[in-house]
């Protein structure tokens, strides 16, 4: 077996419980450890010995921790925690007031690092409400005061522990695995003309320097080799779909063919039918798309744009141009589009809104969910739909008779065949895994020509690593006449204030949408305040406490898809007055008459989230209000959250993401299956470009990297990892 695939069994003998941990945790085999990289590093590099504490003096001490109990403090019955810690010269006892978790998040026995005040407490030294966290290894240096040149200690590894599977326990597994002869066999997929190009260290010395680094530096060098590594990974893989593509053939449509008497072309007589101007960015990316389907190979573009930019729009004038197309070599008929949502709402809105599009042409039009099956138009009402059989509906569409056919992930199964299938639409893409876009792509001789749609506004960098296959437009402004949302960022002291402004919007007959970070269980903060809101507890609350004569229901990630939906269904309806849910909304439906959203724990989402959430409260004609709850103590949540108060524009915000983003505000990276290493390096545009060229090179010369076989294997295990 392979060194890499071995289980960590094989290495040490393990403890059950800490097997336990290690599987919740996803540590297996000897490839999972080492790649599970420190989340930071402890500076240990000064450090007392307890017996040199002084009563009023800030220490640093590093020592084991035991006999960790809560109680209740004598006289004023506050919660606390206690424990000893201990080094080689003493004892000194540590006390928590209020965290009396503390106890239970340290295991008995751990190594600690402790920082905090020395007191007197009743005639023994103690230090009070200290800093602690777990660390690898006692550092080599207490008492030196300074951080000595040339000593190997300064930097501990701190890495995300279970209880079972500590600091420590990681650090000496792998001393274990390093020593071990086959370590020095594991052969490196990055090339070595690449390592040597870019001053990146081999995969040994790589490991070895992540995990235990001998300075600051050693650990940029090697936290930069394994994010080259993964950008690397994923634009190979990216490049490899792109050059398959491109030597595929597909239809050709090209509407500047298609002109009346005054030689205008009918795409733009078409355009007439909105109601309304194109916006620049609408008009730029369409004519992106027309550029890409008259040239006979398959389009791959993703448009980007935020919620209510306009995207559908874009959407059905590629449908137009499409469906006014005949297939080749024939006098009659229509090319087919095949538009494609996530929900059975959103897909039932698309039908809704193309039906007013199209109704004045030849052109029927279908809807596929789980429910059953709709065409348009009825024979007994054409101006209607009407419903219809499925096994009719599939033959519709395999003759061709249906032309523009929309639906939810029904529309991917095995027994919708089309006729002349030119255009896939693919409606908030991120929700579909690659297999899935690729199903309604691939099984055709000639290539059906992809439109994928997004409002996850992300940085350039990011996008050019995820979506390296596809080509980029984008929607940066809003179709003008639009009413601003009024975003506040209010403290607990206005809460109040903000139920009484929910109310009368309620009152008014709006609906709204409260926010919270948990589903069932809310966490305290140090004093034992809410600071994460769940929406179990807080639907029940404000149901008992707030909006008494209100219907309230709740939606979270754990609901299964039909729950959700049918929750969805009901708001749409008015059924629902607030809809108490965790961020799953976020890409729902579009629902006119929700003008208000509350958002508690504002400091716990990234600001491209935020920015999606109050999204949800753009699309009608009322005032839309976005009120967002936050523990904002410190600075940096006070800037980005103003950063959200006044940005109007979502890759703006997810620009400062990347640039102000700090361990636990990886939403983006965490979204797309993307780890903490290469988020870091994503900051980095030239390292971006650098992978990108490179995988273009290789792809280049040799499309399936035979020449390359450890690549071909990562790559293969990588696949489909940057979605869901
Ligand atoms: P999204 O990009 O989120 O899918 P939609 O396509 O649903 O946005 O558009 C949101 C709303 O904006 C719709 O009601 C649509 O009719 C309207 N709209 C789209 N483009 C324009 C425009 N150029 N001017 C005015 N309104 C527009
Ligand atoms: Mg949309």
């Amino acid at each position: 077996m392979d060194f890499l695939d071995k289980p960590l069994t094989q290495i040490a003998r393990i403890h059950p419980t800490t097997l336990v941990g290690l599987k919740k945790i996803g540590l297996e085999t000897i490839r999972d450890i080492l790649y599970y990289f420190p989340q930071r590093y402890g500076d240990v590099s000064s450090g007392s010995f307890i017996k040199d504490t002084l009563t009023g003096a800030a220490v640093t001490l590093y020592g084991k921790v035991s006999k960790l109990s809560t109680k209740k403090s004598f006289q004023s019955k506050v919660p606390m925690a206690e424990g000893i810690l201990e080094d080689s010269t003493g004892k000194i006892k540590l006390i928590w007031f209020h965290q009396p978790y503390i106890a239970k998040m340290i295991q008995e026995g751990a190594l600690v690092k402790v920082q905090g005040k020395v007191s007197d407490r009743n005639g023994s030294l103690a230090i009070l409400n200290p800093e602690i966290e777990s660390i690898a290894i006692m550092p080599d240096n207490i008492g030196d005061g300074l951080f000595g040149a040339g000593s190997n200690k300064g930097l501990s590894p701190v890495y995300a522990e279970t209880k079972s599977v500590t600091t420590r326990w990681i650090y000496h597994i792998l001393q274990r695995i390093f020593k071990d002869s086959e370590f020095a066999e594991i052969p490196d997929p990055i090339p070595k003309e690449l390592l040597e190009k870019y001053n990146l260290p081999s995969i040994q010395t790589g490991l070895i320097w992540i995990h235990t680094p001998h300075s600051d530096n050693d650990a940029t060098v090697a936290r930069k080799r394994f994010a080259f590594e993964e950008v690397l990974l994923i634009q190979l893989k990216n490049q490899q779909i792109r050059y398959e593509l491109a030597k595929e053939k597909s239809f050709v449509i090209d509407p500047a063919e298609n002109v009346d008497a005054k030689g205008v072309r009918q795409i733009d007589n078409f355009k007439d039918r909105f109601g309304f101007p194109l916006t620049k960015g609408q008009t730029d990316a369409l004519d992106d798309i027309l550029g890409d389907i008259k040239n006979g190979t398959p389009m791959s573009r993703l448009l980007e744009g935020d919620v209510g930019s306009g995207k559908t729009a874009v959407a059905a004038l590629a449908s137009y141009a499409t469906v006014t197309t005949k297939p080749k070599n024939q006098k009659y008929g229509h090319l087919q589009v095949a538009y494609m949502a996530p929900t059975e709402i959103l897909a039932t809105q698309h039908f809704e809104s193309f039906i007013k599009l199209f109704s004045h042409m030849p052109i029927s039009i279908g809807l596929i969910t789980g429910n059953g099956c709709k065409k348009f138009p009825s024979k007994v009402s054409p101006t209607g739909w009407t419903t219809i059989s499925r096994p009719q509906f599939l033959k519709w569409v395999e003759n061709s008779e249906i032309s523009i056919v929309i639906g939810t992930h029904a529309l991917i199964q095995k027994s919708v065949k089309f006729k002349n299938l030119a255009l896939v639409i693919i409606d908030e893409q991120h929700r579909f895994g690659t297999a899935q876009r690729q199903k309604l792509t691939r099984k055709h001789t000639l290539v059906p020509h992809l439109l994928s749609m997004t409002a996850t506004p992300i940085p350039r960098t990011l996008a050019l690593t995820l979506y390296g296959d596809l080509d980029l437009s984008v929607l940066d402004e809003m179709p003008s006449g639009r009413k601003k949302i009024l975003t506040e960022l209010v403290s607990e002291r206005d809460r109040k204030k903000v139920y009484a402004k929910v109310l009368e919007e309620l009152q008014a007959g709006r609906q709204a949408y409260v926010i919270c970070p948990r589903i069932d269980e809310s966490d305290p903060n140090k004093t034992g305040a809410i600071i994460a809101k769940s929406v179990k507890e807080e639907a029940a609350r404000l149901k008992k406490d707030i909006f008494r004569d209100y219907r309230i229901e709740i939606m979270h990630s754990k609901m299964k898809p039909v729950d959700k939906e049918r929750i969805m269904k009901k708001f749409y309806a008015y059924e629902i007055d607030i809809l108490v849910s965790t961020s799953v909304v976020e890409v729902g439906v579009n629902v006119p008459n929700a003008n208000t959203i509350l958002i508690e724990g504002g400091q716990r989402y990234g600001l491209a989230q935020l920015h999606q959430l109050r999204g949800r409260v753009v699309r009608g004609n009322h005032q839309p209000y976005c009120f967002v709850f936050a523990d904002n103590k410190s600075e940096k949540t006070t800037e980005r959250l103003s950063a959200f108060k006044n940005a109007k524009n979502g890759f703006e915000l997810a620009e400062l993401d990347l640039k102000l983003r700090g361990a636990g505000e990886l939403y983006v990276g965490k979204q797309w299956g993307i780890s903490d290493i290469a988020m870091e390096a994503i900051k980095n545009l030239k390292m971006v470009e650098a992978a990108r060229k490179e995988a273009k090179a290789m792809i280049q010369q040799d499309p399936l990297l035979d020449s390359h076989p450890l690549l071909k294997v990562e790559i293969a295990r990588k696949e489909d990892v940057h979605f869901e």
